[in-house]
């Protein structure tokens, strides 16, 4: 985890710092702001800013929704809509362990709400980010290497099992009912 946040992630800082430089106007703009609207993007920066922007916002997210191992489980409202979602907390897990399971190459699967307030799971490779689609994700998992190699090597699904007992659903539920 040290290594992940201090070297993986600040890579993507630093990088996104590099690529804006020359933007000056882009300094006072959240992250949240640079990807929620491309557009207006210097073309010679946008994928930059999709890859390290969007490397620097999924890892900040994927700190804040894991606590040390309490087994949480997610309550009131945010229960709620997963249930009328998923069919129930179980079927949730098994479906986004599935697509954590099955993403292919490296990428990160999220839970997501939409903006008319919509539950979805969306798999996405490399670091494209939730926020450029219009959506605000509340739940995700770094399943690039990086991530399981040192502790799990090959063993993705050992690494997702892990990951529920310290998922920090406080956090999801503040996220959505704040979005
Ligand atoms: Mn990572």
């Amino acid at each position: 985890m040290k290594l992940h946040h201090g070297k993986h992630h600040q890579t993507y800082v630093d990088n996104l710092n590099k690529a804006t430089a020359a933007f000056p106007g882009l300094q006072n703009f959240t992250i949240e702001q640079l990807l929620s609207d491309l557009d207006v993007l210097d073309p010679s920066i946008r994928q930059a800013v999709i890859n390290h922007g969007g490397g620097h916002a999924n890892h900040s997210l994927y700190w804040q929704i894991m606590a040390p191992p309490a087994d949480q489980k997610p309550e009131g409202k945010l229960l709620a809509a997963l249930n009328s979602t998923f069919g129930d907390f179980t079927k949730f897990q098994e479906q986004f362990t599935a697509k954590a399971m099955a993403l292919f190459g490296s990428g990160w699967v999220f839970l997501t709400k939409t903006p008319q307030g919509k539950l979805n799971l969306k798999r996405h490779s490399f670091q494209n980010s939730p926020l450029s689609t219009g959506n605000t994700p509340l739940l995700t998992i770094d399943v690039w290497e990086h991530a399981y190699y040192l502790k799990y090597q090959n063993r993705r699904a050992e690494y997702i099992t892990a990951w529920w007992h310290v998922v920090n659903w406080n956090k999801v539920s503040e996220l959505f009912e704040r979005s």
